[in-house]
């Protein structure tokens, strides 16, 4: 026996990672992703149809993976002809991600789900990848570490490529979003600012590793927008746009003297509205801890800003306990499907059609 909790199957196909993980309540016991960013580098970024072709390539080996790695750990046969037999009677549900992402990415793990939920006869639970997000923070290893236990209502904070939104969270699979960008997400405008500056993609790290080389200095003094609009609305449109006049009038020999400092200078100007919106959720939600999620958070100085801010408030912030867990995984979609098979709410039908511009 390897486990209390029933068996789930996850798959997020919802951009350029094909990602599969078996979980058992919160516990991940098995989580594998396939990266597709030296697909994507050429065209400086994400190319729907390049996604697609590579999760229908890619889908079976990860798959494979992930049930020999388990049978591996848990001394249960395995069968090489047809992995999917190692797991009959064992999985108790197939979980997936219906949106938001990319259509015809989504599409590939609609399917797969499909496929496998018959074999296996077992229900389908289709997951909002940004509840997968949410509950990044809470999802523990096959041990149970973190033990942290989620004291509701909190606060969420989800920034990524695609993405920026704060929610009000009272409980797994009870939330609503309070906040959101009215334009580009934060990840979007940090890749964009990479790319201006003659950087490739992703461009959120490359930004990163410049700030810290002139020790996150801000000469630049970037607009900070809606800062201070009074909602929590963002908007980080104007503030690329501020780059771009900063940049175009520079020759060759300047962007590159002056390249640290306009990313570091762009990345405090992000990093300060994130922040001044969080800061003023917590005031007018009087909710004062945080689970934040998404790729942005893997940016240690943001962290360690919302950190900051949260630990003024008395709050806690509680982010994702390992790296795999900011970055678009399966195990996420998982632990986030967990509370919904317990209530029973499997998917059926033109249910489990794409929802590319799914909400929470
Ligand atoms: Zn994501």
């Amino acid at each position: 026996m390897t486990t209390q909790e029933p068996l789930i199957l996850a798959i997020d196909t919802s951009f350029d990672e094909t990602a599969i993980a078996l979980t058992a309540g919160r516990r991940v016991l098995v989580s594998r992703i396939y990266s597709q960013i030296d697909a994507h580098r050429e065209w400086g970024g994400v190319v729907p149809s390049i996604a697609k072709r590579a999760h229908q390539e890619r889908f079976d080996s990860v798959l494979a993976a992930v049930i020999r790695a388990y049978t591996k750990r848990y001394g249960t046969a395995f069968d090489p002809k047809d992995p999917r037999t190692s797991l009959a009677g064992i999985v108790s549900a197939v979980a997936v991600t219906k949106g938001p992402g990319l259509a015809i990415a989504l599409e590939v793990g609609l399917l797969h789900a499909q496929d496998l939920a018959a074999y296996w006869n077992v229900p389908i639970v289709a997951v909002n990848h940004m509840e997968g997000h949410l509950v990044s923070a809470f999802v523990q290893n096959s041990n149970g570490n973190p033990q942290r236990t989620a004291a509701f209502p909190l606060l969420g904070m989800l920034v990524s490529g695609a993405h920026t939104e704060l929610v009000e969270w009272r409980g797994f699979g009870d939330q609503t979003i309070i906040g959101e960008t009215v334009d580009d997400a934060a990840g979007e405008a940090l890749d964009k600012a990479a790319r201006m500056l003659g950087y490739g993609y992703p461009g959120g790290a490359v930004i990163e590793r410049l700030a810290e080389e002139v020790e996150n200095a801000d000469p630049y003094r970037f607009p900070r927008p809606m800062i201070r609009s009074g909602d929590l609305q963002f908007s980080f449109s104007g503030l690329k746009t501020a780059l771009l006049y900063t940049v175009k009038p520079m020759d060759e020999q300047q962007q590159i003297e002056q390249a640290r400092l306009l990313a570091s200078s762009f990345q405090e100007a992000v990093i300060d509205v994130l922040v001044a919106k969080l800061e003023l959720a917590i005031k007018k939600t009087g909710i004062c801890s945080v689970a934040v999620g998404g790729g942005v958070f893997a940016n240690k100085r943001l962290r360690k800003k919302v950190r900051a801010c949260v630990a003024r408030h008395g709050g806690t912030m509680y982010a994702p306990a390992a790296s795999y867990l900011y970055v678009d995984n399966a195990a996420m979609i998982g632990v986030a499907a967990y509370s919904h098979f317990l209530n029973k709410e499997y998917a059926s039908g033109a249910e489990l059609d794409r929802a590319p511009r799914m909400r929470l």
